[in-house]
């Protein structure tokens, strides 16, 4: 089969399209024939080295398709089932082995292409909003990047728990899917002051939650946006990562929480799985979360796609179609 591959860290350029042999499915394992890959920042931080893993590796941890072939003590999927899944290493290929106990089964009327698009910023923005920080209405929240991924369907799911939504975004076309999205207020954090900006709407209050996917360059202002007490969710770190801070500050700036939440731990049991899965696909199936699919490449131009998820290009999901 066709695979996408890593053997040495470094920019997309590393990124080699090769011939390797089909999976086979192990005990407790199913092979799932991709119709899509997701694409994500965590697979820029796995071709950087940011992320380890021990090379080479076959890239990619979120794909949808259709089983071909289980393993023994398999019980969660057969032969024909349509799935998705995240969090395995290994989806930019034709075929990926991967544990059954993390495949979920799509709803009818939902494809491989909606899986691989929903299932990893899905289930992250559903526990950020709902585990994290649960937002209550009329909650003010702060999503930076909020055209992103993970942003416009974290602006979708604060909008359906009442809270009221800053986003933060680079440029003007970018602002106006925020707003499309339901953010109440847009800053274009690359002119704008945004935490003056976050002060100026919220009265001076500051905002109970900051959900910062950008890292570096955003960290120290969104601590000064918290409110007394409120939470600093740092989820991510397109900009670089945030160099080690003195606990003190969150003393200083109100005592504030600092949490660096994963997915990994918030779909640690078959049952949060399936739960926080199900939600995210059934809203989606109901037409009350739109997966906006931004770009879809052929597997081949794995490099190119993630030259532009890098170069601030896309908004919403890339897919790679093997
Ligand atoms: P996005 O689609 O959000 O792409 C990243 C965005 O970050 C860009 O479009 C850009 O938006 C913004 N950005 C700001 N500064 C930079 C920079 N210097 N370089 C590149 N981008 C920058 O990606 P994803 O939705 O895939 O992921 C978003 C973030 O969430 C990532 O940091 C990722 O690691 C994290 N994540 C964390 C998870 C967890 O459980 N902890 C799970 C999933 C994702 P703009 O142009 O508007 O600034």
């Amino acid at each position: 089969m066709k695979a996408i591959r890593v053997k040495t860290l470094g920019g997309p350029e590393v990124l080699t399209l090769e011939d390797i042999p089909d999976p086979k499915p192990g005990p407790g394992e199913a092979v799932v024939k991709l119709e899509a890959a997701g694409l994500n920042y965590i697979d820029v931080y796995y071709r950087t080295g940011l992320y380890k893993a021990q090379l080479p590796i076959t890239l990619g941890v979120e794909g949808g398709g259709v089983v071909t072939e289980v393993g023994p003590n398999v019980a969660e999927v057969k032969a024909g089932d349509r799935v998705a899944y995240s969090g395995v290493l290994g989806s930019y290929a034709q075929f990926a082995a991967v544990p059954a106990a993390r495949l979920v089964k799509l709803p009818e009327g939902l494809d491989g292409k909606a899986g691989a698009a929903a299932m990893l910023q899905g289930m992250t923005a559903h526990y950020l909003s709902h585990a994290t920080y649960p937002l209550k209405p009329g909650d003010w929240c702060l999503v930076h990047a909020a055209a992103g991924g993970v942003g416009l369907l974290l602006c979708q799911m604060a909008k359906m728990r009442g809270a009221r939504v800053i986003g933060t975004v680079s440029t003007e076309a970018k602002a106006k899917l925020a707003r499309e999205a339901g953010a109440d207020e847009v800053i274009l954090y690359t002119t704008q002051d945004f935490e003056a900006e976050v002060k100026r709407i919220t009265g001076g209050a500051g905002v109970p939650v900051v959900y910062d996917s950008v890292g570096k360059t955003t960290f120290d202002k969104s601590l000064n946006c918290l409110a007394p007490r409120g939470v600093m969710a740092l989820y991510g770190q397109s900009s670089g990562p945030v160099p080690p801070l003195d606990p003190a500050i969150l003393n200083q700036k109100g005592s504030l929480f600092l949490t660096r939440p994963s997915l990994v731990h918030h779909t640690a049991t078959r049952e949060e799985l399936l739960q926080r899965s199900g939600e995210v696909l059934g809203w989606i199936k109901a037409g009350k979360l739109k997966l906006r699919i931004d770009l879809t490449l052929p597997l081949a131009q794995a490099a190119d796609a993630h030259r532009q998820l890098e170069g601030r290009q896309t908004t919403g999901k890339v897919l790679l179609i093997p």
